[in-house]
């Protein structure tokens, strides 16, 4: 709790960002993450990029 940066909630597989420059760059960084993890597919994965405008 040493900082005041924005937090990602990972809900009913998505996540959910406040929309900001920081969240954008780490809601890409999550989602490869979780692909990575085996928790989202490379499918699922574009989609919620997609999603997010991303790509
Ligand atoms: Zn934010």
């Amino acid at each position: 709790m040493s900082d005041d940066e924005c937090t990602a909630e990972f809900i009913d597989g998505t996540y959910t960002y406040c929309g900001c420059e920081d969240c954008d760059q780490r809601e890409y960084d999550d989602i490869e993450g979780e692909v990575e993890m085996g928790n989202l597919t490379d499918a699922e994965a574009l989609e919620q990029h997609r999603r997010n405008g991303a790509l």
